[in-house]
């Protein structure tokens, strides 16, 4: 039986800096056709996200069928790093700093656009990687056999000698997470950081939070924070569990501000419209908000919480468990 090592990403604790985005592509995805790859990236929703409309592509399941998918394109969707024009500006100061082709979209372009009108506007980001979902749509599709998902850790990984670039992968994965390599003529994705989880250290996109917003740890130790965060107390939730691909990174939802009313009165209306949440997280999110928001008045009201300590993470070691269990060494 396939052992599974998953994460969770507070989205009350993420502030939007980036530096899981970065310290994953500096690691993996600098250079060699992967430049325009975020195999970890942060978006702001609402938003089109990277790449721009992904939600809207298609993949996933529908029932045992896998539903078709579409690839993003590399200028409209993804967008295209550019050169700057650094030779004429040596040159001629007064040549204004310009891309050698205007871009069209990019991993971050609709940050802190969000939706709604002063002074309810409201956004939130959301960080993104290969979910190493339990029923992965792109191992599916693969007609090479090449994407495999390990017994050990769950970890889904693609084998470059098997791939053939056909790319059915990349429609097929619902959060469009792999990604086709024109260099190389493979598709890549997330390794979930497997030869450091290998040796006991975590990914560094968890690891380099700055939040303490991810933990990592396997879903069958009890004592792990996903266990108890995902099958304990239900507030930690899969995106989009309507793709059918069943994620294995699982997020605390945000809460919401209050709006205001027009007088400028705080109601008690949430400003973070209900219906975006439940279409991202499922209709358990309105559970999840609720058991949060009561455990953090039980903590005011000088409580103690587990759940609220846990989440808070007082302790950067005590964020990732990423040994087996004693019990299940066995
Ligand atoms: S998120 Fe996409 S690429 Fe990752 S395992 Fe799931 S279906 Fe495959
Ligand atoms: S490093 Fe952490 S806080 Fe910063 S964007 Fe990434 S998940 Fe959010």
């Amino acid at each position: 039986m396939t052992r599974q090592l998953a994460m969770v990403i507070d989205l009350n604790k993420c502030i939007g800096c980036q530096t899981c985005t970065l310290a994953c592509k500096t690691q993996w995805t600098d250079r060699g056709g992967r430049e325009f790859m975020y195999w970890n990236h942060v978006e702001t929703q609402p938003g089109k996200g990277y790449p721009r409309g992904w939600q809207e592509a298609g993949g996933g399941w529908s029932g045992d069928a896998l539903r078709p998918g579409r690839l993003p394109r590399l200028a409209e969707d993804y967008g295209v790093p550019s050169e700057f024009n650094y030779d004429a500006l040596f040159n001629d100061a007064r040549e204004p700093l310009r891309p050698s082709t205007p871009p069209a979209w990019g991993p971050n372009w609709d940050e802190d656009q969000g939706a709604g009108e002063y002074p309810n506007a409201y956004f939130f980001y959301l960080p993104r990687l290969c979910n190493h979902c339990t029923r992965p749509a792109c191992l599916a599709a693969c007609p090479r056999q090449a994407i495999y998902k390990r017994d050990e850790d769950g970890i889904v990984l693609i084998d470059q000698d098997r791939c053939r670039g056909y790319r059915y992968c990349v429609a097929a994965c619902p959060y469009k997470k792999v990604y086709f390599n024109p260099h190389a003529g493979r598709s890549e994705k997330c390794i979930f950081c497997y030869p450091r989880v290998e040796r006991g250290i975590p990914p560094a996109c968890a690891f380099q939070c700055v939040g303490r917003a991810r933990h990592v740890a396997f879903r069958d130790d009890e004592q792990g924070a996903i266990h108890k965060l995902v099958d304990l107390w239900k507030v930690a939730l899969p995106l989009r569990p309507d793709f059918g691909t069943e994620p294995n990174v699982f997020y605390v939802p945000p809460l919401s501000p209050p709006s205001f009313e027009t007088d400028g009165r705080p109601s008690s209306r949430p400003r973070l419209p209900d219906d975006h949440l439940e279409h991202l997280f499922g209709p358990a999110v309105r559970d999840a908000l609720a058991r949060l928001e009561a455990e953090i008045a039980r903590k005011q009201a000088g409580h103690t919480s587990e759940m609220l300590d846990l989440l808070i993470a007082y302790r950067h070691g005590d964020m990732f468990r990423l040994d087996r269990p004693k019990e299940a060494a066995q």
